[in-house]
């Protein structure tokens, strides 16, 4: 009889007969193996080290088995340049039927009047949002200006005219260390390299975004876009503001979501902290808090649509049919009532840690978390965040690293740790649940002390943690594990 998954209040992913995806899986991974055992190998360890690990990286999560089904297909086989109804290949009808469901469903679950579902991830995201800005705003009045009606018509003096234009923009991000993210304008991202950047932070004292530096910031820089959205700030951000900041000094306002799409598509960020409103382009990966596949996409005003649409093959390769599947399979999901309860219960358990956490003695960049992070400042244990790290590594946490405000130690050794809700909440762990998780956490970090560097001094790499530690988390984080199974019934054969 086909065993049924229960759906609860605490692990609202979609249920799934667990019977009929292990028969799935158990026959894909024999027709595999029988060509390259190595790879069908690797495929059920994969599965077995996510089972074992507390994964707390904020930017990662566990689809459902529908999603990961919808890629494994022959949508993979066909080339579909262009865009739905207009390809540069025929014979796209299909690909049209999921790149229309998807784009229909990204659309109505951000409300958003445009949608485009190609891009291969958020990096890809941003960069079409950026070129079609700059064709938007750039590149048209340009040939306006020059007396033609497209590029095929420039003179090479016009074309050097038009390349100085489009290379010489400004774009205005929060800095990386205030928790921005590499592809808003930094150097030795291409986004650096296509736009003079500036940058804004955070207030010293309390961590959060200044929106009164912001708007100064903007005023003195005057940026061709003004970029809002973080890898690593654990606070929401008002875009209304950043609109009027925006519009002030006559920029586009491009919001980068990729972290928090799933927080605006369960209705957790609404009025002035959904961005999708006031951006003028929004881009987004699926994988993270939006529990997709990996990829990008870019929902965008009516009047940049065009520009977004040419996105391939001017800046990506082919459309990814099957995972473009994958997407409309996660954005139906997305859409339903239990995604709601999902988001929020994501928001919650963020709330739960950084309380744990903030209780036992622990510092907090900004005090706390209003999204699905936390970011965690591990310099009162004495420690940089390479060192803590590992040491959560060694006893079955698994975080990353991560720089804080003004951080002394720079990018690669840090003073912070992030630590994010989305997949431990997909596994079903409840707020108590990240209350002992916080436990576990400041039980590791107490118990950590710096190592000698062997060439004497201190270490920023090395560590020792007391006798037993280790062992004793590793078997507590066992227990929790255990109790909120990952793609519970699914086995593998
Ligand atoms: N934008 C932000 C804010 C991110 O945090 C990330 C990834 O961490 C990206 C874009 C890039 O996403 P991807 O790895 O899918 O290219």
């Amino acid at each position: 009889m086909a065993s049924q998954h229960a759906q609860t209040a605490a692990q609202p992913s979609a249920s799934f007969d667990a019977d009929a995806v292990s028969t799935a899986y158990q026959s894909a991974l024999e027709v595999i193996e029988a060509v390259e055992p190595g790879v069908a190998t690797a495929i059920r360890s994969e599965l077995s080290d996510q089972r074992a690990s507390l994964k707390l990286i904020a930017s990662e999560n566990y689809a459902s088995p529908a999603v990961l089904l919808a890629m494994g297909t022959w949508l993979s086989d066909k080339y579909a340049e262009g865009t739905v109804g207009h390809r540069f290949y025929s014979g796209c009808q299909n690909v049209d039927t999921v790149e229309q469901i998807a784009a229909d469903h990204a659309q109505a679950l951000f409300a958003a009047p445009h949608a485009y579902v190609q891009p291969h991830s958020g990096i890809d995201a941003n960069l079409v949002a950026f070129w079609a800005i700059l064709a938007h705003r750039v590149e048209a009045p340009a040939l306006a200006e020059l007396g033609a009606n497209h590029v095929n018509d420039l003179t090479d003096d016009d074309w050097e005219a038009l390349r100085r234009r489009l290379g010489n923009q400004r774009a205005l991000g929060m800095a990386l260390d205030a928790g921005g993210h590499l592809t808003h304008g930094f150097r030795p991202n291409i986004s650096g390299k296509m736009f003079h950047q500036a940058s804004y932070g955070t207030d010293a004292q309390t961590g959060l975004l200044d929106y009164a530096e912001v708007a100064a910031r903007a005023r003195e820089f005057r940026p061709l876009v003004l970029i809002a959205g973080y890898s690593a700030y654990p606070r929401k951000i008002n875009f209304a503001i950043m609109r009027e900041i925006a519009d002030e000094v006559g920029a586009t306002l491009m919001v980068d979501m990729a972290h928090f799409a799933g927080l605006v598509a369960g209705k957790v960020f609404t009025g002035d902290f959904d961005p999708v409103p006031f951006a003028h382009v929004t881009t987004t990966t699926t994988h993270k808090s939006l529990r997709g596949p990996r990829g990008g996409v870019v929902l965008c005003q009516p009047d940049y649509a065009e520009a977004v649409d040419r996105g391939c093959p001017l800046v990506l390769g082919g459309p990814l049919g099957h995972v473009i599947a994958a997407k409309a399979v996660a954005l139906a999901e997305a859409r339903q009532p239990s995604f709601q309860r999902y988001a929020q219960q994501v928001a919650d358990n963020a709330v739960a840690l950084a309380d744990g956490l903030l209780s036992r003695g622990a510092r907090l960049v900004t005090g706390g978390t209003d999204n699905h992070l936390v970011l965690l400042d591990v310099s009162t244990f004495g420690l940089t965040g390479r060192q803590a790290e590992s040491a959560l590594l060694d006893s079955g946490i698994v975080t990353n690293r991560n720089s804080i405000p003004r951080d002394p130690n720079g990018a690669w050794y840090t003073t912070g740790v992030r630590l994010g809700t989305p997949a431990l909440t997909s596994r079903g762990f409840g707020a108590g649940d990240l209350d002992r998780v916080a436990e576990l956490i400041v039980g590791v970090l107490a118990a950590t002390s710096p190592a000698a560097a062997p060439s004497g001094g201190a270490s920023k790499a090395r560590y020792v943690l007391a006798d037993g530690v280790a062992d004793r988390t590793h078997a507590a984080v066992g227990e929790l594990l255990a109790q909120h199974p990952l793609y519970p019934g699914l086995d593998l054969g």
